[in-house]
């Protein structure tokens, strides 16, 4: 199995903007909120069981999920939220392990996991954690900027995750955005190169074998 660099953060902080970069650097990336958006999709892999346990009231006229409806269901009733966890999260798992298993070629695969700290699942399987780290108050102005979401409705999706405190004390490698996207590329690249080595030395994708 490729070494396994496990790419996480909170909200708006820039996980999807830093895996783009890699990406753009070459690197394999999977990525679990796409596969939980593709499951839950029109004809997504979940939809089934996921119509069965909460009825109609939570898809939208294509099939796919009503995620504002079920936000709202799974917010004011814990439970219902285990219970869509517990249909989602073996099938994210099962499609992220057949996405690494097709990437064996590749030298790392980096792994994009928004609750990899909250996870212990994930965090056991990633050969190292690296954090995208913002100051809150940018987290909620970018969130806002692009969800239209209010600072008390990204306030309240930020305390069900992870502080920073906690997410930084699981980093292997941390990268500070607070700046603009050049700023960014040059932090990534050393990480890169980094990763390249490490991944080298632990001499796991197909090529070294
Ligand atoms: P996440 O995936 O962690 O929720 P995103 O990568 O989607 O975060 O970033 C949140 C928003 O902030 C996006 O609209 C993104 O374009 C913007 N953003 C993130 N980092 C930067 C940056 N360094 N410079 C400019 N815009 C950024």
């Amino acid at each position: 199995m490729n070494f396994l660099v496990g790419l996480t953060g909170g909200i708006g902080s820039g996980k999807t903007t830093v895996a783009d970069i890699f990406t753009s650097f070459g690197v394999a990336i999977v990525d679990t909120d796409a596969i939980a958006h593709e499951l839950t999709g029109p004809r997504g892999g979940a939809m089934e069981a996921i119509a069965e346990a909460f009825g109609p009231g939570v898809l939208l006229p294509q099939g796919g999920l009503d995620r504002a409806a079920m936000r709202r269901v799974a917010f004011s009733d814990p439970e219902a939220k285990r219970r869509l966890e517990g249909i989602l999260h073996p099938l994210i798992r099962s499609e992220t392990e057949r996405r690494c298993v097709a990437m064996a070629w590749a030298p790392y695969v980096m792994l994009v996991v928004p609750l990899l700290v909250e996870s212990g699942v994930y965090r056991q399987r990633v050969d190292r954690v690296l954090v995208v780290d913002c100051n809150e108050s940018t987290q909620v102005e970018r969130v806002i900027a692009r969800s239209g979401l209010t600072a008390e409705e990204v306030r309240a999706i930020m305390a069900t995750q992870a502080s920073r405190e906690e997410r930084l004390a699981v980093a292997d490698d941390v990268i500070l955005n607070e700046g603009d996207r050049a700023e960014l590329e040059d932090r990534i690249l050393p990480l890169h190169r980094r990763y390249l080595e490490l991944a080298e030395v632990a001499g796991r994708h197909l090529t070294q074998r």
